[in-house]
């Protein structure tokens, strides 16, 4: 059993699609064991994309993603990883496979609706970033 931290970014709330990601997990047998709606300030967003504070486009992500309220879950599942990351589809909407959540909402390669921990370690300490072991079914 594997875990993965799964955010539903700001442009996903906005344009309203808390509904059709939840549906597209449930639909394809991956388990949600803790959710809940928060809103990040600069730090922790900050703290949360540190692998990317180096990155020419970090200042522009942290800045996006505290615009507005999230969706952060945890998901549960023989390998809810790759799984779900095949759900979401490539970081770049434009080379997103056909019927992947990216492909089907993103509108700009930063824009893209969700976020899905990379590896067993990222996801870890992702999932350790949002939620206490309370929050957390198991
Ligand atoms: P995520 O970590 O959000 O699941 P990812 O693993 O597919 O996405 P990363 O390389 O970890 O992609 O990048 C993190 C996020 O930073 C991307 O999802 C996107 O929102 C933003 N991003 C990545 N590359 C760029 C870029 N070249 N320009 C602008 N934003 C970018
Ligand atoms: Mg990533």
């Amino acid at each position: 059993m594997e875990r993965t931290l799964s955010i539903i970014k700001p442009d996903g709330v906005s344009h309203g699609l808390i509904g059709e990601v939840i549906k597209r997990l449930e639909k394809n047998h991956i388990k949600i064991i803790a959710i809940k709606m928060i809103q990040m300030n600069q730090k922790q967003a900050q703290g949360f994309y540190a692998v990317h504070k180096d990155r020419p486009f970090f200042n522009s992500l942290t800045t996006f993603m505290t615009s507005g309220p999230v969706v952060v879950m945890v998901l549960e599942g023989n390998n809810v990883i790759s799984k779900y990351r095949d759900l979401m589809g490539a970081t770049n909407y434009k080379e997103a496979a056909e019927g992947t959540i990216r492909k089907d909402f993103a509108t700009d390669i930063e824009k893209n609706v969700v976020h899905g921990s990379d590896a067993p370690e990222t996801a870890a300490f992702e999932i350790g970033y949002f939620f206490n072991s309370f929050e957390i079914m198991s």
